[in-house]
């Protein structure tokens, strides 16, 4: 069983005009086997929170705490927080020319395990992920993110998350740009992680339309830099027929 405990987060984002105030006291706990939406319209720190928990450089940790089964997250580089099992999906956004799809996840995989994979278990399991989130083989063989459409992209961010079984993933805005298909092949693709792992799922969108196909435990209203409102999968429901506007009056 894994805790990722998020704990009065304030964090500051380095603008041109100095470091402006995003994050104002996010509480937040993720068991193992759980899966948690953070909603909230644009602008409100959503992926602030991806990335500070991601550690990204310019977004400074200004107060609380982070942990992870107790260790210090914030203390940690990117590497460790990814050994210690954390799955950002935005981690790798770049481009990586010259290093193809199946070198990558076989890297990726074996840095995170210590060890390298079997190799015939894992062009096995490789090729079954990509099966199930009907890719076509010959991806495997492109560059890292080179020329992927959005829908690719994401493709490729739940394929990582298949292969490398993280303990805690967040997806942050895994939904955006993707069409009905797309979404509903995604989104059977973190069913799946939900289903064989015990995988604790932060998953963070605009739109409640992925919270369809990935049915939440709990859904966190993120307005202004902290959760405004909590509850059930019912929240997500209200959101859809009220939108925002309730919160942003009060906010
Ligand atoms: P969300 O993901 O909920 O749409 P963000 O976390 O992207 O929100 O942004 C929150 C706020 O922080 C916005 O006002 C945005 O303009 C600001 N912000 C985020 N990143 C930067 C940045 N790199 N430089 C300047 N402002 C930023
Ligand atoms: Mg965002
Ligand atoms: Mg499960």
């Amino acid at each position: 069983m894994t805790t990722l405990e998020i704990r009065d987060l304030h964090v500051s984002v380095e603008t041109k005009e100095g470091p402006k105030p995003i994050l104002r006291g996010v509480d937040l706990t993720v068991n193992s086997g759980q899966t948690h939406a953070i909603m909230g319209p644009n602008g409100s720190g959503k992926s602030t929170l991806a990335y500070s928990l991601a550690g990204h450089p310019k977004y400074q940790i200004t107060g609380g705490s982070v942990l992870l089964d107790g260790a210090d997250v914030l203390a940690m580089s990117v590497d460790e927080r990814a050994r210690a099992g954390m799955f950002l999906a935005m981690q790798y956004p770049v481009e990586v020319p010259g290093v193809s799809v199946s070198n990558f996840l076989r890297t990726a995989k074996t840095a995170i395990d210590g060890e390298a994979p079997p190799l015939r278990s894992w062009v096995k399991d490789v090729r079954t992920a990509m099966d199930d989130l009907r890719m076509d083989p010959t991806f495997a063989e492109r560059s890292v993110n080179e020329g992927f459409s959005g829908g690719e992209k994401k493709r490729h961010e739940i394929l990582q998350m298949e292969l490398l079984k993280p303990r805690i993933a967040i997806l942050d805005e895994t939904d955006s740009g993707l069409d009905v298909d797309a979404l509903r092949v995604v989104s059977e693709g973190v069913n799946r992680v939900r289903a064989n792992t015990d995988v604790g799922v932060l998953l963070i969108t605009h739109y409640t339309r992925i919270l369809r196909y990935i049915e939440p435990d709990f859904v966190h209203v993120f307005v202004d830099g902290r959760i405004a409102e909590e509850g059930g999968p019912e929240l997500a429901e209200r959101l859809e027929n009220e939108g925002y506007d309730r919160f942003l009056a009060t906010a």
